[in-house]
């Protein structure tokens, strides 16, 4: 992406927020001599989500906008909750979401060497000591927001004692726990992350990449700022519950006097009737809540592929939530409503029927085939037409019948005409029953004259149906979803201390009988459609040609539309 003026092209850049200010004000001054380079950080302990969607975007997006370049950097400084299976989860999520790295991927765990040099040289500086309080201890030690801190015992230690115990704990000597490097800052400072903070702790854990060659491992804290600091980051992009670390940070970088990025703070994303913790997301998929990551109804990156959501729909909701420094929950009406505006204009149109119901059409031959022509988008000519089979024997939706119908149904009902899409209008003439009283079959019959869709002597047919010919359709399998949780506010743990409480049991439905037209057998993976009137769908990674199956993506109805009329 070096040609900006190709990227103006092709996408109205999004309205300019707080952080291309500050940028621009950095540019002006030459600050980092015009340089923009950012990085997306995730830590390699789950799948990505939605909400980190949005910081991809953003870091990714800013480097686009001035020209600069986004690093992929796997924060991997815990070995005990990190595996490589998410750092491929991770690299194939920014991918799918359009966005290259071109080599430049690296982990933190790249950086131990370094880290713990500088670790050394804060020692020998007299800014770092060892600590033989324990956890609780140092807890207890650091005092609260309206009471200072106290001094450990070991605050004193000499420059010596200091490098001979710290060497020992990279050695091995001690039991994980026994002992912490932490820095020598200020244990009254007023903001508790100044109050001497842990550096190293010791962890006799392999790591998913360094293997058994370290047995202490540095804390997040003094591994992220020098990390960004390595990469000559300039504009070092984190979410607002970091504000507070920030002075923490620039004393490191300060006291190692090394390149220093400027840290900005923005809102992470929330959004309604969904958790986006991992730790939660985590939960979920380990007891079984969800089939796994990928689950369609999960938040993941991964879970919004499998259900269907095109990654530009991503991209427009990112734009249009925008960037802040306040934090908010978005509707996640508002996610479906990118969903559906991007699938309106390119998903062609198909016929699928998902609770059918079977109608003899008497007076059609039997053996009888018919070709349809059917548009395959009414939004885009250039999708073209396709053929539909129609014979004797079709399914409709059941619930497109009722027996008895309140006025103003204009579907099928006894003595009743409907317009069968791409093909003839119909009246039911006989329902059949079983033995319980249940409708198993209609018998119609069609008027020949009305191919067109139009009845020559002018009558009025309001309604008209999709359907699939029993002949030539294929039985398919479709999944349904609703949110996954009942509340809009699942992670509210003041409301919902156990958020699994908040699970909603319907928000998975499988319908096993569907009937889809023969084209659909074809449907790889990921491939996108509207079913008429029955919403977006995509195949399912267990899709076959023998049984295809299918994720409802989003409905039709719009509800956020709707609602932002009305505002
Ligand atoms: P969790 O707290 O659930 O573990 P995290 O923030 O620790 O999530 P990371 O892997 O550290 O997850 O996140 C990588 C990057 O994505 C960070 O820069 C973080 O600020 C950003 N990010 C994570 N969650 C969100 C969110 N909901 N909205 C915006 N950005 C987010
Ligand atoms: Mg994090």
């Amino acid at each position: 992406m070096n040609d900006s003026k190709s990227d103006k092209d092709e996408a109205p850049r999004e309205t300019a927020n707080f952080i291309h200010h500050l940028i621009d004000e950095d540019n002006r001054t030459g600050r980092f001599g015009g340089r923009v380079h950012t990085r997306f950080p995730p830590e390699p302990n789950g799948f990505l989500h939605i909400g980190h969607a949005k910081s991809i975007c953003l870091n990714f997006g800013l480097a686009r906008r001035y020209g600069g370049l986004c690093n992929l950097r796997f924060d991997d400084t815990n070995p005990t909750r990190e595996e490589s299976e998410y750092v491929d989860a991770i690299r194939e999520d920014v991918s799918w979401l359009g966005f290259d790295w071109s080599g430049r991927e690296f982990f933190a765990s790249d950086y131990f060497d370094q880290l713990h040099a500088w670790a050394v040289e804060l020692i020998r500086a007299g800014k770092a000591y060892v600590d033989d309080l324990g956890a609780d201890e140092i807890r207890e030690y650091r005092g609260t927001l309206t009471e200072p801190g106290r001094d450990s015992p070991h605050r004193n230690r000499t420059v010596e004692e200091n490098l001979d115990l710290f060497e020992r704990m990279r050695a091995g000597e001690f039991g994980d726990g026994e002992r912490v490097l932490r820095a020598r800052i200020d244990m009254a400072a007023g903001n508790l992350n100044m109050r001497d903070p842990v550096l190293y702790r010791i962890l006799k854990a392999p790591h998913h990449r360094t293997g058994n060659r370290w047995c202490i491992y540095p804390m997040y804290d003094w591994a992220h700022g020098q990390s960004d600091s390595i990469e000559g980051i300039s504009h070092s992009i984190c979410t607002l519950e970091f504000e507070d670390h920030r002075p923490l940070y620039d004393w490191f970088l300060d006291a190692l006097g090394v390149h220093h990025p400027q840290q900005i703070e923005f809102a992470r994303l929330n959004l309604t009737y969904t958790v986006l913790s991992k730790r939660k997301l985590l939960a979920l998929v380990k007891n079984g809540h969800v089939t796994g990551w990928d689950d369609p109804r999960m938040p993941t990156l991964s879970g919004l592929r499998r259900r269907g959501v095109p990654p530009e729909a991503i991209h427009d909701f990112c734009d249009r939530i925008g960037v802040a420094r306040s934090n908010s929950t978005v509707d996640i009406a508002v996610l479906d409503h990118c969903v559906r505006e991007f699938m309106n204009r390119t998903a062609p149109r198909m016929m699928a029927v998902l609770n059918p119901l079977k109608v003899v059409i008497e007076n059609y031959p039997e053996g009888q085939v018919e070709e349809m022509e059917a548009e395959n988008n009414p939004e885009d000519p250039s999708a073209g037409t396709r053929k539909v089979s129609f014979g004797r024997e079709i399914y409709i939706e059941r619930e497109d019948f009722m027996e008895d119908p309140p006025k103003k149904f204009f579907r099928l009902a006894p003595g009743a005409e409907v317009r069968l899409k791409h093909a003839y209008i119909i009246r039911c003439e006989k329902v059949v029953k079983n033995e319980a009283g249940e409708v198993v079959q209609l018998i119609c019959r069609y008027d020949p004259e009305t191919k067109s869709g139009q009845a020559p002597d002018g009558r009025k047919v309001k309604g008209t149906l999709h359907w699939v010919s029993a002949a030539h359709g294929v039985r398919a399998e479709v999944r349904l979803y609703e949110h996954l949780f009942t509340e809009e506010n699942p992670g509210d743990e003041k409301a919902f201390p156990d958020f699994t409480t908040c699970l909603n049991p319907q928000s998975r439905q499988v319908l096993p009988e569907c009937w889809v037209e023969a084209g659909l057998a074809r449907a790889k993976p990921g491939e996108r459609y509207q079913f008429l009137r029955m919403g977006y769908f995509a195949a399912d990674k267990d899709s076959t040609a023998e049984r295809p199956v299918f994720n409802r993506t989003v409905t039709l109805r719009d509800t956020w539309a709707k609602i932002a009329r009305k505002g």
